[in-house]
């Protein structure tokens, strides 16, 4: 237990779950000074919905050594928000390419409202006019 606690800085301060141990394979992990040598559940709460989570150790094994994310680096939302979070950026910037069009077909036009609408309905589109003025 105390070797897990001690293996990384952040583990002291979160309600970890020791029995979820994973051993990190250091060499593939990006970090300056620390690496993490174990990997352990960890509960979260969102910062978006608040709810609480679980950071799980299989995860934290995948971004920390396939996909290369810092060390440090922390999730602090949940699977739910991530995944709005994801699927928003993908509409914004689809509608970012839409909106620029000069010339539209109908079928795009109703994809750009569409579009607009659901943004509007998340409140990433304050302005309902935006919306009004497709055509
Ligand atoms: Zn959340």
């Amino acid at each position: 237990m105390d070797e897990i606690l001690e293996s990384h800085w952040s583990y002291n301060k979160e309600s970890i779950f020791p029995e979820t141990v994973i051993k990190a394979d250091v060499s593939r992990q990006n970090y300056s000074v620390f690496p993490r040598s174990f990997y352990v559940d960890i509960e979260k709460q969102c910062t978006q919905c608040h709810r609480w989570f679980i950071f799980y150790a299989k995860e934290q094994q995948y971004w920390y050594e396939s996909l290369g994310f810092y060390i440090d680096s922390d999730c602090v939302k949940c699977i739910d928000c991530r995944k709005s979070e994801q699927s928003i950026n993908t509409l914004q910037q689809e509608y970012g390419l839409l909106i620029k069009m000069t010339t539209r077909t109908k079928k795009e036009t109703s994809r750009l409202k569409n579009i607009a609408l659901e943004l509007y309905q998340s409140g990433y589109i304050k302005n309902k006019h935006k919306i009004d003025n497709i055509n």
